[in-house]
């Protein structure tokens, strides 16, 4: 055994595991004025940022999820101009929104000012075309507090929040989903964070519960990424339109192509249709949650 540092998550203490990772090196950390930050290097996944003991991003796999949160909701929505990230202080979907020409502003909500200020330092990659773009704007504050008071309104809304712990807990809540409803647009859609079913079940139940009383249309899709430890992650989705949801792969394909056909890493028209069938243990809790 090296005498490197092992690293754990400490987010399935109560379920008695833990994902450990060897640290190569240890670039940074801190406890913030919102929560514990380590940034370390990982030989296999690169840098890994991890936030009071949960795993946020880390080079390796950030294509998974980043792609997921942004493409489906754009594409599915076909027209977006005006796009919100509630947290998202690494910039990894922020970089991802700004693939696509026809937004025409990306507002970025994050709480934690030193999230935003050391991935400038250690994520360039997502950073710097981010704050090299006119169309984006960051601000600091609390999600809840900028959803209750903004009088904006946004074609596509993207949670890119924390574990339901800390600063994060409150975006997680019926009063937090109901001022982000009162900011979507006509026609709109909210896609949010919501944690590995296998072992957060009741986070997404709570949550697609709090979407079916607000929305029209309350789901969710899946993606794999393999530091968020479970199998499928969960992707909430909610919206009034119940046309978005259902799109075709021509469609989808269709945009795809009118936006300019960017590479992507993970996310495809077919991958896009496919990541609502979910496995059924899923459907059921999303289908209990609604009634
Ligand atoms: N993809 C990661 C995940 O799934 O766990 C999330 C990445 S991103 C780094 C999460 C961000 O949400 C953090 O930078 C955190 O500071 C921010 N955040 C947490 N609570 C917040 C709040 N109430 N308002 C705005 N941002 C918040």
């Amino acid at each position: 055994m090296s005498d490197k540092r092992w690293i754990s998550e400490t987010l399935f203490d109560e379920l008695g595991f833990r994902m450990s990772f060897e640290a190569e090196r240890v670039l940074y950390e801190m406890r913030t004025e919102h929560q514990h930050l380590v940034l370390f290097e990982n030989k296999h996944f690169g840098k890994m940022l991890m936030l009071d003991g949960a795993t946020q991003v880390t080079t390796r796999d950030e294509f998974i999820y980043h792609e997921m949160m942004t493409h489906v909701p754009i594409f599915a929505h076909g027209k977006a101009r005006e796009v919100l990230i509630i947290g998202g202080g690494d910039c990894g979907i922020a970089e991802e929104v700004l693939k696509h020409t026809s937004i025409k502003r990306l507002t970025q909500v994050e709480i934690d000012a030193s999230v935003i200020e050391f991935s400038k330092e250690h994520f360039p990659e997502f950073t710097a075309p981010v704050f090299g773009d006119r169309r984006f704007e960051s601000v600091i504050a609390d999600g809840m507090k900028y959803v209750a008071e903004t009088e904006r309104r946004f074609d596509v809304i993207i949670v890119d929040s924390t574990d339901p712990q800390g600063p994060g807990a409150v975006l997680f809540t019926y009063d937090f989903y109901a001022a982000c409803k009162r900011c979507v647009a006509p026609g709109g859609v909210m896609v949010t964070q919501n944690g590995v079913p296998f072992f957060q079940a009741d986070e997404l139940v709570s949550s697609i519960g709090h979407f079916n009383r607000l929305f029209a249309d309350a789901a969710c899709y899946v993606a794999a990424i393999p530091t968020y430890v479970g199998g499928h992650m969960a992707i909430g989705w909610a919206a009034d339109d119940t046309t978005l949801r259902p799109q075709s792969v021509e469609a989808i394909t269709e945009r795809y192509r009118a936006a300019g056909a960017f590479p992507t890493k993970y996310w495809t028209p077919d991958v896009h249709k496919a990541a609502f069938a979910l496995p059924r243990f899923i459907a059921d809790r999303v289908e209990r949650a609604k009634r």
